[in-house]
């Protein structure tokens, strides 16, 4: 495989793609901000200027883009992915959007003799740039060999889940359930223990002690040392959550962690914060409230 379309050069997408570029793959972009296109193609990347020219005469089109809207608007339509792919070729999604929109989608390029692979990952923006990510892959798994090049040449690796490209959604929403409620929880403690005095630092120190996880590093690092950059937008926390909690509602699955989450998110939401870092924001949000 050496063709590559790229759709979606957000926070994650961008470098994602700069990794394929440094792996000697050819890659055609598309992103609907265009300028953020600017410094890949820096790097030797093809301008595309739409998802279907992205797609065109790919092995395989990968799309990061936001939400279930986003990726209905690059794939549907007269500029979108669907009708351009040459049979064979795979969509390769790795956002994060729900099993019911993979399972449609999945059936739609079966249609048209293309093949859907869900590949959504973890890790943030420092994990994307550090090729440090860990994707979960759901479909086909010829299409997942052909890709495996592809996935490594961006991520650490990834773990197979199956045939069904829903069933990597529902894990990467689960996982995320853990990880945003963990960060609520994280945002909390350490509210609580400024308003007490304690020093940020110690509270690092002990957390790291007593909990040995890369997620309590990596957020409780941010927090103590205020770093408000852009590594997950609060948005996109609000819609994880959102899409968990409905796949709960669906199995009768009480989750009051992140129905409470949510209503945290909902709040720094309401205060202007939904572009801004999901961790930070809440962050924010607690010392106001608190
Ligand atoms: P981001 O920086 O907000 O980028 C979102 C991308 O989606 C941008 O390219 C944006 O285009 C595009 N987009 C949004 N709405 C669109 C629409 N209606 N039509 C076409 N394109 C649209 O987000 P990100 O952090 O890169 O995240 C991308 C995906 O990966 C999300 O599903 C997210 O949940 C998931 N994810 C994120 C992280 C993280 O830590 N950041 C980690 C794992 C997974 P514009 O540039 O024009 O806005």
């Amino acid at each position: 495989m050496k063709d590559i379309g790229f759709v979606g050069l957000g926070v994650m997408g961008a470098p994602m793609a700069a990794h394929l570029l440094q792996a000697g793959f050819a890659v055609r972009v598309w992103n609907r901000t265009a300028e953020k296109a600017e410094a890949l193609l820096a790097q030797g990347a093809r301008r595309a200027t739409t998802p279907a020219e992205a797609a065109a005469g790919a092995e395989a089109i990968i799309t990061m883009v936001a939400d279930d809207e986003a990726l209905r608007h690059v794939v549907h339509g007269s500029d979108g992915i669907l009708y351009s792919l040459s049979a064979g070729g795979v969509h390769l999604t790795m956002g994060t959007v729900s099993p019911q929109l993979l399972r449609q989608l999945t059936h739609e390029h079966r249609e048209c003799g293309t093949h859907l692979l869900a590949a959504p990952v973890f890790g943030s923006k420092e994990s994307a740039v550090g090729k440090k990510l860990w994707a979960v892959v759901g479909g086909q798994a010829a299409a997942f060999e052909r890709c495996r090049p592809v996935i490594e040449a961006m991520c650490a690796g990834g773990t197979y889940l199956g045939e069904d490209p829903g069933a990597a959604a529902q894990m990467k929403l689960i996982i995320n359930m853990l990880i945003s409620t963990a960060v609520a929880a994280l945002v909390q403690a350490f509210t609580l223990g400024r308003a007490g005095g304690l020093a940020a630092d110690k509270l690092t120190e002990v957390v790291r002690r007593v909990f040995a996880s890369p997620l309590y590093e990596r957020y409780g690092t941010r927090l103590e040392k205020r770093d408000f950059d852009v590594y997950f937008p609060l948005k996109l926390m609000l819609k994880d959550l959102r899409l968990v909690l409905e796949m709960a509602a669906a199995a009768g699955v009480p989750l009051p962690h992140a129905a409470a989450t949510r209503e945290m998110v909902v709040a720094a939401i309401g205060r202007g914060f939904a572009d801004a870092d999901a961790a930070a924001s809440l962050l924010r949000t607690w010392e106001a409230t608190g």
